[in-house]
């Protein structure tokens, strides 16, 4: 089944005893037993498992082509709980254009208790296998990665990792299933971070992992989430089930209007460079146009002059919101730099953009007022 289809109609069963088309909201924290000692519908307690749960973590698995999905209350829950399941000694290489929460993660959750880390350029597959040690459990992967958009190869990675019995990981919160499937790569475990496109709207917080094989690593999984408790809540979980109906079209509108926003600006004299897999001129565009079936809508720019130009061009802007986040409806700009703090990699003049659903004219028209002013 091609993804459009399988998004409207994975996990989706009209209500057996009302007939709603639309699943309702299970609130309960808790499920009444049987008198056989049983539940009904395998549901206990809502920590361990909730109907709305249940329904995301088996749309998930089926848009990634995984055995099996676990969701968490945030992408960062998911990603804590990956690193959870390792034990003290263990090593772990990423990437240095990972999330900055995930190598925060590294340095100040997981060094104390005793996990390693290398943090590696990627891009550069020789300096990936010479950070592998017989102890690397797990290989970071995060492509297009933020706030360059640098696009890896995920094939060459998860081989790679797989050289030393190591688990390839990929975030795949900015491509998302309909532009890049990690596990048909070859890699082992995808991370979303499902507050940004796969809810789509800017209204909910969650993550998620999606595993190829139902294995002894998602049973350590499955205890970080059960035991741990940093789980999705029954709204969310709904919530996240409206926005991925529509994750595939949404993505297409997110790729044309990234694509024109990308070769207009990399055609204006106030900017310097423009950072978008589908510019022939990205040093990944190649992989990407392999291994992605579109660009995405996340693009970065830089502006010509410094800081200053750069952040007084944001409030010019009228339709592009000063936030951080991506993936909703509305355009977002930010200054990544002073987000990130003294850490970043992001240039001082660099502007970081998720492209909305809005019309791309008209998002091009404020763009060429804030910077022809
Ligand atoms: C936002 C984000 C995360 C963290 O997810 P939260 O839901 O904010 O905890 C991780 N990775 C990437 C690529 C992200 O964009």
């Amino acid at each position: 089944m091609r993804i459009e289809t399988l998004a409207v109609h994975a996990g989706h069963t009209p209500d057996l005893t009302t007939g709603a088309v639309t699943p309702a909201i299970q609130l309960s924290s808790t499920f009444e037993r049987d008198p056989d000692g049983g539940y009904r519908a395998g549901h206990v307690y809502t920590r361990t498992s909730n109907p709305n749960r249940a329904a995301i973590e088996q749309v998930l698995a089926q848009l990634e082509g995984g055995s099996v999905a676990v969701a968490y209350a945030s992408g960062s829950a998911a990603t804590l709980a990956v690193f959870q399941a390792l034990r003290p000694g263990d090593h772990v290489v990423a990437p240095t254009d990972a999330y900055f929460g995930t190598l925060r993660q590294l340095r100040e959750i997981f060094a104390p208790w005793g996990l390693e880390a290398d943090v590696v350029d990627m891009t550069d597959l020789e300096s990936v296998r010479r950070a592998l040690r017989p102890t690397t459990k797990i290989v970071w992967v995060e492509t297009p990665s933020n706030p360059l958009v640098r696009v890896v190869d995920i094939a060459q990675l998860a081989e790679l990792a797989h050289s030393v019995g190591a688990r390839c990981v990929v975030d795949n919160t900015w491509a998302t299933p309909v532009l890049q499937r990690p596990l048909h790569e070859g890699a082992d475990l995808v991370m979303h971070s499902t507050t940004k496109y796969l809810g789509g709207h800017s209204d909910l917080l969650g993550g998620a992992l999606v595993s190829r094989a139902n294995d002894d690593f998602v049973e350590r999984l499955l205890l970080m989430q059960k035991l741990g408790g940093a789980v999705p809540s029954p709204f969310d979980c709904w919530l996240l089930l409206r926005g991925i109906r529509t994750l595939p079209w949404r993505m297409r509108a997110h790729c044309d209007n990234a694509a024109r926003v990308a070769s207009f600006l990399s055609t204006h004299r106030g900017v310097d460079a423009v950072h978008y897999p589908g510019l022939e001129s990205h040093p990944g565009h190649a992989i990407a146009r392999r291994q992605m079936s579109g660009f995405g809508g996340m693009l970065s720019v830089q502006v010509r002059g410094g800081r200053d130009e750069a952040l007084a061009l944001t409030y010019r802007l009228t339709l592009f919101t000063r936030a951080t986040s991506l993936g909703g409806t509305e355009s977002l700009i930010e200054h990544r730099a002073s987000v990130e703090g003294p850490v970043t990699l992001a240039p001082e003049n660099l502007l970081r953009i998720s492209v909305g659903l809005e019309h791309p004219d008209d998002l091009i028209d404020d763009l060429r007022a804030a910077l022809d002013t």
